[in-house]
């Protein structure tokens, strides 16, 4: 095969047309075949850009100038969008959003799973795409004015202050904004990662959405949290509905947020909050879903593609802290969920205790270990869910469930590719997808939810 000539070299300025969007958000360009991505660039729209890197099959380039704007071109709700990486896609309106998501699944289930033949229905969007992340984690550091936290920088662990986060509830806005002037009032400095001095590291708001409750966490590199009668004083008296405060110490030098310390330092060690009717603890380190309205449809989608009836058994892979489990478990005879992070199963076991299920039970180790093993002592599931992380499945566990020979699997992903894959493995075992159903979790951002229904091939 002729080697191919790369047709452009750096600090080379050509005019584009933009094809497709990258799944990180990026345009790209082709130029005689080439690839350029390009930050920004949308399908359909022309633009002079420069050439900053080339390699053998791709380079990369900026935008220079836009010729033509494409018609799901928009003004990004923050000012300091260029800056942060949180969201990706706030320069393209929601509609512009929701297209690109649901190409990009057909594409992704066609290209690597040959699946063009399964249905893929439009992608369910939020009512409002903004204001929807309950929880807030951010670094704090300090000026002339006193305390700062917000996000770092691309590429840096430079601080920027963030006034406010436009895909974050409200409350939670609040909460840093009250915690960052209340300490600065009483002289708390910011930890100091280069110097490993100073107190205050990270402050974490979290919040309930259907309770309205709030929780502040506030990590510390000292022992001791200083002023700590007076901070906590002023926190309940200016934050609404707050209902627990948790000081956290980490003394390391360290990327990771929590140390090993932590004490309720007032009111309650939880908060509440409901998705559908099932009522969930969160503690100050517990995970919980970040968009819980769109986390209830996603998880109603899973329980109608399950069909239950009151009489299967259910086997939820990668359960967390058994938020689909516990939905499952009101329709199903059993459920058992597996998970590898045992905190995550503490918690999974006293939120079913919490709604007063019974019919759940909850292991700690890997899907791929523990499921074969329950096989072989003769556990038998009618349904397996799986929600693996954006890896995919092990194949052990996609083999042990081709074995099994479940009547359904409900496979919920956060990643196209892995799921167009197992996809594929699980249709060569077998099984049949019968429908995909994305849904958007992460307005603003690249993230896309699925979830698809496979039904067993009877031989
Ligand atoms: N279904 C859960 C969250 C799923 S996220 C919910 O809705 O809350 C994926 C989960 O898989 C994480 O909790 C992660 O800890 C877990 N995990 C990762 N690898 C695993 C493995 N090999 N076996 C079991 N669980 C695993």
């Amino acid at each position: 095969m002729a080697k191919q000539q790369v047709p452009v070299k750096k600090n080379d300025m050509i005019e584009v047309e933009f094809q497709d969007i990258t799944h990180d958000g990026a345009g790209v360009a082709k130029v005689n075949g080439y690839t350029l991505f390009v930050p920004s660039g949308l399908p359909g729209e022309k633009a002079k850009v420069k050439v900053l890197k080339t390699k053998k099959n791709y380079g990369f380039g900026k935008v220079i100038e836009r010729l033509s704007d494409s018609e799901f071109r928009t003004t990004p709700q923050c000012p300091i969008y260029g800056q942060c990486g949180g969201c990706q896609l706030q320069h393209v309106s929601y509609e512009g959003q929701l297209n690109f998501k649901q190409k990009q699944v057909e594409d992704v289930l066609a290209r690597i799973g040959h699946l063009k033949h399964v249905p893929v229905h439009p992608i369910i969007g939020m009512e409002d795409p903004w204001n929807y992340r309950n929880k807030a984690q951010v670094p704090v550091g300090e000026n002339e004015t006193g305390l700062i936290a917000g996000f770092y920088q691309r590429g840096s662990h430079r601080i920027i202050d963030m006034k406010a986060c436009h895909i974050q509830e409200d409350t939670n806005d609040t909460v840093v904004r009250v915690v960052k002037e209340v300490a600065t009032d009483l002289g708390i400095h910011a930890y100091d990662e280069k110097k490993h001095r100073g107190v205050l590291r990270h402050i974490i708001a979290k919040y309930g959405r259907q309770t309205e409750e709030v929780m502040v966490v506030l990590i510390t590199n000292t022992k001791d949290l200083p002023h700590k009668k007076q901070l906590i004083e002023q926190l309940i008296e200016r934050i609404p509905n707050v209902k627990s405060i948790v000081h956290n110490v980490n003394s390391q030098r360290t990327n990771v947020i929590f140390g090993k310390e932590t004490n309720v330092i007032w009111g309650e060690p939880y908060i509440y909050d409901y998705i559908g009717d099932v009522k969930f603890a969160i503690s100050a380190q517990s995970f919980y879903q970040v968009n819980p309205v769109q986390t209830k449809v996603l998880y109603d989608k899973a329980l109608e593609y399950a069909q239950l009836t009151g009489e299967e058994t259910v086997i939820d892979a990668y359960c967390g802290i058994g938020t689909i489990s516990l939905f499952l478990a009101k329709k199903a005879k059993k459920v058992y969920g597996v998970e590898i992070v045992g905190q995550a199963i503490a918690d999974a076991k006293r939120n079913a205790r919490l709604n007063n299920i019974e019919n759940a039970e909850f292991f700690v180790g890997e899907a791929e270990k523990v499921i074969p093993w329950w096989y072989k002592q003769g556990i038998q599931a009618d349904v397996i869910v799986v929600d693996p992380p954006r890896k995919g499945c092990d194949e052990a566990l996609l083999n042990t469930i081709i074995e099994m020979k479940p009547n359904r699997i409900v496979y919920v992903s956060c990643n196209p590719a892995t799921l167009a894959r197992d996809l594929r493995i699980l249709e060569d075992g077998g099984f049949e997808t019968k429908e995909v159903q994305p849904v958007d979790m992460f307005s603003q951002t690249t993230h896309v939810e699925l979830v698809a229904l496979m039904s067993r091939i009877d031989e």
